[in-house]
């Protein structure tokens, strides 16, 4: 039985847990689509300046944001060629490849990520008041469950310590490697700078 079904999942935790997960995603949703109705835009636009603005140049290609966002090349090439229209991007050749090429922020661009980056303000405060130890277990889950969909090949592209080069264990316990330190739940990484693909 679904858990749609009010039968099914008012009467199991699991369809319960399941459905409030689903209600949360849309909350995102909501909040994306107002913040890019405010600077019409798209929510995918919004999302790609967010990224642009926060990662090296290096992902900056139509074929990494194509795998990070789960969405086509040509998809993601006319969402930057719709930004690029208005100023807020520009392309920059690669010395290395000149048929491709990365995507930076105009100063236009990054005065508008400064705004657009607040999108989920209303649920940073939420989060700031959970009580210290119940937040130290919802990171925990947040961090199983991103695993466990990384491994399913749900989330295309993850830049998390389980994913990297310099994870490994010592004496049983998570440690980078690069950063020589033992990772606490609290310093494991789901977008990691340095992370490094095992691939
Ligand atoms: S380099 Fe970053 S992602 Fe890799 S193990 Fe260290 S902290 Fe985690």
């Amino acid at each position: 039985m679904s858990l749609f079904n009010l039968d099914t999942q008012n009467n199991d935790l699991d369809s319960k847990i399941t459905a409030g997960l689903e209600r949360l995603s849309q909350v995102f949703k909501v909040l994306l689509w107002e913040k890019a109705k405010e600077h019409q835009l798209s929510p995918i636009q919004i999302q790609l300046l967010i990224f642009i603005a926060n990662h090296s140049s290096d992902l900056s290609t139509i074929s990494y944001m194509a795998q990070e966002f789960g969405l086509t090349k040509p998809t993601i090439s006319d969402a930057i060629k719709t930004l690029e229209q208005k100023k807020l991007v520009t392309k920059r050749n690669d010395k290395q490849d000149t048929r491709s090429y990365r995507v930076v922020l105009t100063q236009k661009g990054k005065n508008l990520v400064a705004d657009c980056s607040k999108y989920p303000d209303t649920l940073s405060e939420i989060v700031a008041g959970i009580d210290a130890d119940d937040k130290q277990i919802l990171w925990k889950v947040i961090v199983m469950f991103i695993e466990q969909m990384s491994n399913a090949g749900i989330i295309a592209v993850q830049r998390m310590c389980y994913n990297c080069n310099h994870y490994s264990q010592q004496n049983g316990k998570p440690f980078c490697m690069l950063l020589n330190k033992q990772l606490y739940a609290n310093d494991i990484r789901l977008d990691c700078p340095e992370f490094e693909s095992l691939s």
